[in-house]
């Protein structure tokens, strides 16, 4: 899931200053899960701009924020309202708040999250980044864990002469991730794999930006 958290109040009131009526769009997947963009805190920030004076024309919490088809759908009921506001107010990730670019061409958009990391939910309401989206991953020989993103130093093969006690020598309060991979493959009575596997420098050209899927297979002539 796309980790993000809540912008600075005062910094959205800035964004918005030119602005006296606002329509909210929040997210029920990844932001709803992160506390910044599900049913509660959509009402909370109404409550909050109300206070400061600003018109709220309305909100939804869209199931996928991102997904801009099925965005623009949900909130097909909400024209008259839409057509009346000046900016619209995006409360889920980076790519929610450019869905709604794509959907409102002549309006302002404003996002009220940062967009911090891809990561899991540990424990509740704790987030830890777990994959760097390198677009060609290697967990296939790491145990499933990614050296990329939980290894300070994104080390291929480590771990580093640092390590100590089996404790980052970056981040002293977290495990090293190699330690982590040797443990998992001891575990699956893959040490033998363990120690002959190599891994090849990386190619990041699968990671150049911006990129692009057609996830539907091409049909055969
Ligand atoms: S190897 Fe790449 S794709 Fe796989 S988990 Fe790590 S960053 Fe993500
Ligand atoms: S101690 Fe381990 S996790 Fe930390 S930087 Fe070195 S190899 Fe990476």
């Amino acid at each position: 899931m796309i980790i993000t958290k809540k912008r600075d109040f005062q910094e959205l009131l800035d964004n918005i200053k030119d602005y006296r009526s606002v329509f909210l769009i929040g997210c029920s997947e990844c932001a709803a899960l992160c506390g910044t963009g599900g049913e509660k805190e959509v009402e909370e920030l109404t409550e909050a701009l109300k206070a400061e004076g600003k018109d709220v024309t309305g909100g939804i919490v869209a199931k996928t924020g991102c997904q801009v088809l099925g965005t623009k759908k949900e909130l097909k009921p909400y024209k008259d309202a839409l057509e009346k506001t000046e900016c619209i107010l995006v409360m889920s990730c980076g790519a929610g708040t450019q869905a709604a670019v794509e959907l409102f061409e002549d309006k302002a958009v404003y996002p009220t999250n940062d967009s911090l990391f891809l990561g899991n939910m540990t424990r509740f309401q704790m987030f830890d980044e777990r994959c760097s989206l390198c677009g060609k991953c290697i967990l296939d020989k790491t145990g499933g864990i990614c050296p990329i993103t939980t290894c300070p130093k994104g080390l291929l093969n480590g771990p580093c002469g640092g390590m100590q006690d089996g404790q980052c020598e970056v981040s002293p309060e977290l495990p090293c991730a190699w330690v982590r991979i040797y443990e998992r493959m001891k575990r699956l009575d893959k040490l033998k794999e363990f120690c002959e596997t190599v891994v090849e420098a990386k190619d990041w050209s699968a990671g150049q930006k911006p990129r692009s899927l057609y996830a539907r297979e091409k049909k055969e002539k």
